[in-house]
């Protein structure tokens, strides 16, 4: 197990994120990332092997990382070692994503992407998932998504942030735990309660399969 907080709003992102975060460090984990988005520019990703506080100095406490918009990830890595490269996020190009779970077929979605041209940083199944999205983006996030778990075995949790939808996270789990959190002119998504627990106890359970 391990842990995902997203965040969309008028605060800063980042310092949200890594305080979430830190709330679902009693799940277990082996490394930590970022992706943050401020406004239009360019989603910002930062990761790390190890402690939540080697990514908390990293960012300077988040401040490095400007933005009110963002997915953060606590990685207990079942598919490739923990290293900085496999650590989450993953991007896929115009996706970028966080994952909690296995995709089972990974390997055979890779070989599929490899022989459409596709390549790979990671050793993870969740890069496959990102490319996948990425290879299947119509420009509408709610088509693609719902297209691509179509293909997609086994357990995912996912936050997902598309380049060209500013201030927006999507999010869809099958089996892994996924909950959205809504408070006053923000909105969250967290593996659990208590990593948004601070700003909001209107707090939604997503369905299995549900985007
Ligand atoms: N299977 C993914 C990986 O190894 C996600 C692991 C997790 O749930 O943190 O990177």
């Amino acid at each position: 197990m391990c842990g995902i907080v997203g965040y969309v709003g008028s605060q800063q992102a980042a310092p949200i994120l890594l305080d979430g975060l830190s709330k679902l460090e009693y799940r277990g984990y082996d490394s930590a990332g970022l992706a943050v988005r401020n406004g239009t520019e360019e989603t910002e990703v930062i990761k790390a092997k190890g402690r939540l506080k080697v990514l908390f100095e990293k960012t300077n406490g988040g401040a490095a990382v400007p933005g009110t918009c963002g997915i953060g990830h606590t990685r207990w890595a079942t598919h490739g070692e923990p290293s900085d490269v496999n650590s989450h996020p993953h991007s896929g190009g115009r996706v970028t994503i966080v994952h909690n779970g296995i995709i089972e077929n990974y390997k055979e979605l890779k070989n599929y992407l490899l022989s459409k041209g596709v390549t790979f940083d990671s050793d993870t199944d969740t890069e496959v998932a990102a490319k996948l999205l990425d290879y299947n983006y119509n420009g509408s996030p709610l088509d693609t998504i719902a297209e691509t778990i179509r293909d997609l075995e086994g357990s995912y949790a996912l936050g997902i942030l598309f380049a060209d939808h500013p201030g927006e996270v999507y999010a869809v789990r099958r089996e892994s735990p996924l909950i959205v959190g809504l408070g006053k002119g923000e909105s969250f998504i967290a593996s659990d309660v208590p990593a948004i627990l601070k700003y909001t106890r209107n707090v939604y359970y997503i369905g299995n399969m549900e985007m």
